[in-house]
């Protein structure tokens, strides 16, 4: 992710650089001048690239999820360069604030010369630049939710669904106020190819087309509420549905004023066009869900998506799954999917840590899942009784391993701990797949 956001910043550098080396420069301004000027286009130009890559993200372009490693890693960079770009247009209003201090410090003397324009376009500029000003506020306004996490997730996704309408009013407001001389630099046609990727992504956000293709209707088959609080729905989808592979998952809405919400597909795929999800009770939508849902009613699915696939695992590798809680799920697939094959099933350490083994109905599952597959070794691990997972523990019983491959599923905290300690000893010699269940 460091190097994608590194390299387009890189390249954006690069086109800044040769406009600054090889375009029509200003005579005659002071240096403090020109160099305030050029960090405004500077800035300017990293957040409207940064914005327009996250744009892109937020169709959830399945074509991306093989180069970046899935569709969680997409959310994530869609994230990341979101929150940078927001922070680069805030240091670009900082720049374009500057002006007064730096007149009353300096003096107007030194100054870059003002572009002439004609009556219509100059009113255009001033209009792009009073709503690119509202639009940097209302950006760093999400920003803010965004980053405080016990903002209600439902209110928050609500009020993102504005970005598209925030960037295209940043697009038009980069668009008129870039200098004219970039249009015929490299830097103009980067600018250009960055905004027409940008809006039509706003475009298709804004229209509700995004993933608009890989959506299929179904029906719920039925609703199985085990004592604990995981509800286990299966649907039947439409022909349209091409399959899964085990660990994939796919955006599931059962109404279609609540949206679609992401779940792991947690059964392998038998080409009947089944599905069974695991869905465990983690907040407002999903904890009363059992008693909402009916067999027989609608459902519609969009996917799969996601790379968190066995199909990608090294042979040569010690193989160590671990699942915390309903990060279970991918597994469940997986298991599944070994049950005809077990001769070919790899051999590997399945940790699964639970609160409490006792009441823990995905257990006797699991138990029955593995008993199929000899080379699979099901551990469990049962904080009731003490029995955390760390890396020490799981070193102690892979000492001797010249690799390791880690599949991970579960809370962001626990993934943490176990890379970190197991990085410590295995060093290059680890692989770390994991798939993160959250996605703000
Ligand atoms: C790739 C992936 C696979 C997942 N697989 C499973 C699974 O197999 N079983 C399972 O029980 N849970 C799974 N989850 C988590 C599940 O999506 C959330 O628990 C659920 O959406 C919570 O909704 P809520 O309204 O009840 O909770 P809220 O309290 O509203 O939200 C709790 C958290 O869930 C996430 N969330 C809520 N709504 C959405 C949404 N519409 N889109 C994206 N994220 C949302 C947010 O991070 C939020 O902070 C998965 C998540 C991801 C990203």
């Amino acid at each position: 992710m460091k190097t994608i956001l590194a390299g387009l910043l890189a390249i954006v550098t690069l086109g800044w650089g040769w406009d600054l080396l090889y375009g029509p420069g200003p005579s005659g301004s002071s240096v403090l001048w020109t160099m305030r000027q050029q960090g405004l286009y500077l800035t300017g130009l990293y957040s409207i690239a940064l914005m327009s890559l996250s744009m892109l993200l937020a169709t959830r372009p399945a074509w991306l999820e093989r180069p970046l490693g899935g569709m969680d890693r997409v959310y994530r960079l869609h994230k990341w360069s979101g929150i940078l770009a927001i922070g680069f247009a805030a240091a670009h209003w900082l720049l374009e604030m500057s002006d007064d201090v730096l007149k009353a410090t300096i003096g107007r003397a030194g100054r870059l010369p003002k572009e002439h324009y004609s009556a219509w376009f100059d009113a255009l500029r001033h209009f792009g630049k009073d709503m690119g000003e509202w639009a940097i506020y209302a950006a760093l306004a999400m920003l803010v939710l965004t980053l405080w996490k016990r903002f209600p997730y439902q209110i928050w996704r609500t009020l993102h669904r504005i970005m598209p309408a925030i960037y295209l009013t940043l697009a038009f407001h980069a668009a008129v106020l870039a200098p004219p001389g970039y249009w015929l630099q490299p830097v103009g046609l980067l600018l250009a190819l960055l905004l027409t990727a940008g809006a039509i992504s706003s475009a298709l956000s804004l229209t509700g087309r995004i993933g608009q293709r890989r959506q299929v209707s179904g029906t719920v088959v039925s609703v199985c509420n085990s004592f604990t609080d995981i509800t286990a729905v299966q649907c039947r989808l439409a022909p349209g549905w091409k399959g899964h592979r085990p660990g994939q998952f796919a955006f599931v809405t059962f109404n279609r004023s609540e949206g679609a919400h992401p779940f792991t597909i947690a059964s392998a795929d038998r080409g009947d066009r089944n599905i069974t999800l695991q869905i465990k009770g983690l907040g407002d939508y999903t904890r009363g869900l059992a008693q909402r849902l009916q067999p027989g009613q609608a459902v519609s699915v969009e996917g799969p998506y996601g790379r968190f696939d066995l199909a990608r695992r090294n042979p040569q590798a010690q193989q160590i799954w671990i699942a915390g809680g309903i990060g279970i799920t991918p597994f469940l697939a997986w298991l599944e999917s070994l049950q005809d094959q077990s001769d070919a099933a790899p051999a590997a350490d399945l940790h699964y840590c639970t609160r409490d083994r006792a009441s823990d109905s995905m257990i006797p599952k699991l138990e029955a899942l593995c008993a199929a597959l000899p080379g699979i070794r099901l551990h469990v691990h049962d904080a009731r009784q003490g029995q955390l997972l760390t890396s020490e523990k799981l070193h102690a019983l892979h000492a001797g391993a010249k690799r390791a491959e880690v599949w991970f599923c579960g809370p962001q905290g626990l993934a943490d701990s176990i890379k970190e300690g197991l990085q410590r000893t295995f060093r290059s010699r680890l692989r770390f797949h994991q798939e993160a269940f959250e996605m703000r």
